[in-house]
């Protein structure tokens, strides 16, 4: 039996740590539960939230006005691939996340280990298609079970069906909220070193060449001493880790608005930037967010801030309320836009709260 509960805090069921009472909120064990629970918000025509770990939500000082489910499925399952040296591995949407990666890594698996240290649930990954250091899920998925509230039937969509993009997929494009993830099936590799490295900042950690290879754990260790780094490992003693991670997404710019954005901060200034496809280049954030005037450790209300480690995260360090996220966000957000012309888009999820 699903455990059923009212009024339940979130702020303590989040990474960031805001967030009011839940007015019901069901923990489902299992995956029947866990489909049991979503068609009887569903019957009841509540809002429905699905929670996984929390660590890309901000939710209202207000709460959640209808039923929370949280994801708490377990399973792992191994199959042969299509080929001699691969595997499947389907998993269960309650699974931790950087367990999994640790034992890929440990059971010599390759596909994953540059997303070590990204904390949440295996079922969130592919929401925002998780990606860090090169590597992101859509390369390794190829299906994802889910639990289809319009049709009330369990569908299995293969990969290039889910609508990948940078930091977003059909689930997270659908406000609708339309499919549950039960479950995800990655194809990885039986190999004891890494898939090329293409990060170069993680190459030079490896020291490696951009494209070449390193044994799994080492690749892993190395991901999470650059992650601790910048705050983006969770660490209870580490308050610059209490966020939901990067908060905005790096935008794509076309030639035109690249143009216009040089011409903004003055031909002189090197802007940096990855390719992004045809006529597009993708611009850091982070260099944005310092070009309009915001440092590592910026305040804002009520104690929140820019992480003193990475200009991309904004932190609770204790005592700060969803408002004084959204507040900071809001205004970091209007600066970039007056100051570069450029219109950042929020990565985590708001909840009951706009910026
Ligand atoms: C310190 C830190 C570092 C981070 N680094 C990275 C990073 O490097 N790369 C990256 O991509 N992300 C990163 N993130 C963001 C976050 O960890 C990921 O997006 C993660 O996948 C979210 O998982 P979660 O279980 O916590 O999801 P939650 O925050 O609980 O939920 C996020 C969204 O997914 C939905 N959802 C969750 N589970 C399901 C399900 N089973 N079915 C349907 N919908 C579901 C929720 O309703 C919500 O809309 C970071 C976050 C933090 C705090």
């Amino acid at each position: 039996m699903p455990s059923v509960r009212d009024q339940v805090l979130l702020a303590g069921l989040t990474t960031l740590g805001v967030g009011g009472p839940a007015r019901r909120f069901v923990r489902a064990g299992t995956e029947a539960e866990l489909i049991a629970a979503v068609r009887d918000a569903d019957q009841r025509a509540e809002p429905l939230l699905i929670l996984g770990g929390g660590s890309n939500l901000v939710i209202a000082d207000t709460g959640f006005p209808g039923t929370v489910v949280q994801v708490a499925t377990r399973g792992i399952e191994q199959a042969a691939g299509p080929d001699a040296d691969t595997v499947r591995l389907t998993v269960a949407a309650g699974e931790d996340w950087d367990g999994v990666v640790a034992s890929c890594v440990a059971a010599g698996l390759s596909g994953l280990e540059c997303l070590s240290g990204i904390p949440g649930l295996t079922g969130a990954t592919p929401i925002q298609n998780v990606g860090a250091y090169g590597q992101e899920v859509a390369e390794v998925i190829t299906t994802v079970r889910v639990y289809d509230r319009a049709t009330g039937e369990v569908a299995e969509l293969a990969g290039p069906d889910c609508g990948f993009g940078y930091r977003t997929s059909m689930f997270k494009r659908d406000s609708s909220r339309r499919r549950v993830v039960l479950a995800v099936t990655f194809r990885l590799r039986r190999s004891e070193l890494s898939g090329p490295v293409r990060y170069a900042e993680l190459a030079r950690a490896l020291g490696v060449p951009e494209g070449g290879r390193a044994p799994l754990a080492t690749v892993r260790e190395a991901v999470l001493a650059l992650r601790r780094g910048k705050g983006m490992v969770l660490d209870p003693a580490d308050p610059d880790s209490r966020s939901a991670g990067s908060f905005f997404t790096n935008p794509v710019l076309d030639d035109a608005q690249f143009a216009a954005l040089q011409k903004l901060v003055g031909a002189e200034v090197p802007i940096p930037r990855f390719p992004a496809g045809p006529g597009q280049v993708k611009v850091p954030a982070a260099w944005l967010i310092g070009q309009a005037g915001f440092g590592k450790g910026h305040p804002g209300p009520g104690g929140a801030r820019i992480s003193t480690k990475h200009t991309l995260a904004l932190v609770n360090p204790g005592g700060a309320t969803a408002a004084d996220i959204a507040g900071l966000a809001g205004v970091i957000h209007d600066q970039v836009r007056d100051q570069l012309g450029v219109d950042l888009a929020c990565e985590p999820i708001l909840v009951g709260l706009s910026l």
